[in-house]
């Protein structure tokens, strides 16, 4: 379970969900965490934000798991934030080998009636902050001749949806970013490739601003409701994955197994991808 061993990985939205899971998991593999997430006291269109208890909670599980641990608090739409935690990162541990480009937020609005504080929202964190990540992890990758690198698009960057078009165009970015990116990276010993998961019962599907949108005749939805409204999300059959299901991917393309697989994208997505 060493095969991370000395290794640093940066991972954004690590305070809770799929990046929790990534760090937790790299931590009992060898590895040296940094944590990037905003933990910001504010309301951002009805989605349930993640707290700095939520990080600390993050901080002590990599502990736990034998990993030193820095989180940092930093929006991943600010570039010079990013870059700060980065010279931070170095400073405490030298390099970063690894970057899983995680940070996401949801918003569920028909494209008439998405606000342009919306798309600035979703399109600033899901894919600005993906470039953002990018351009600040890589000079110190490209000097060190290594790096992998993850990005997190999602079913949705494959395909449309109702209510969902500033968070689809967000993903389809992300998979041109990451195929852009592999080749402009690829002769410096770095991989970058993109994940595609399919419904994930994280905090950003716990939402009840989005489930309140799409049924206001339902008070309070329970299980069953919720599990309605997917369907009529995504027009899919839902199978619920489990965060654990997405770090084996990322464990994948950040091990030395595939260090020449490069610029692809991975869903995993319950077979969600047999429509695309
Ligand atoms: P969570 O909401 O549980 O975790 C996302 C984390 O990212 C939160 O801690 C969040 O903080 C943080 N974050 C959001 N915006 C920023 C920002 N601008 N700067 C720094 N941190 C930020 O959701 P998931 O773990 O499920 O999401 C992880 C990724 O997976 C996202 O990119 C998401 O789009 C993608 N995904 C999720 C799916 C799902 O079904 N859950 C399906 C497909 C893809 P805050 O609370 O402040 O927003």
């Amino acid at each position: 379970m060493d095969d991370f061993k000395g290794r640093v990985a940066l991972i954004t939205g690590g305070a809770r969900g799929q990046g929790r899971s990534h760090a937790v998991a790299y931590a009992e593999r060898g590895a040296d965490v940094v944590l990037v997430d905003r933990c910001e006291d504010r309301d951002v269109i009805g989605h349930p934000m993640a707290t700095k208890e939520d990080l600390a909670e993050t901080v002590r599980l990599v502990e736990a798991a034998g990993g030193r641990c820095l989180a940092t608090v930093a929006d991943v739409a600010d570039r010079a934030a990013l870059d700060e935690v980065v010279a931070r990162a170095t400073a405490e541990f030298g390099r970063i080998d690894i970057a899983v480009a995680n940070a996401g937020v949801s918003a569920a609005a028909p494209v008439q009636s998405t606000s342009t504080a919306m798309w600035d929202e979703v399109v600033g964190t899901n894919l600005t902050g993906v470039f953002n990540t990018l351009g600040a992890v890589s000079p110190g990758m490209i000097e060190r001749g290594y790096g992998r690198i993850v990005t997190i698009s999602s079913m949705l960057g494959r395909m449309g949806n109702t209510n969902m078009a500033a968070y689809c165009a967000s993903k389809w970015g992300v998979i041109g970013l990451t195929k852009s990116a592999a080749l402009d990276l690829a002769g410096h010993g770095i991989t970058v490739n993109a994940i595609a998961p399919g419904n994930i019962a994280t905090g950003m599907l716990h939402n009840d601003a989005l489930y309140r949108h799409l049924r206001p005749d339902l008070e309070n939805p329970g299980p069953d409701d919720i599990e309605d409204i997917m369907r009529g999300l995504h027009a899919q059959p839902v199978a619920w994955l489990d965060p654990a299901e997405i770090t084996r991917a990322v464990l994948f393309f950040t091990a030395e197994a595939a260090a020449h697989v490069s610029g692809t994208v991975l869903p995993v997505d319950a077979g969600n991808a047999a429509r695309v």
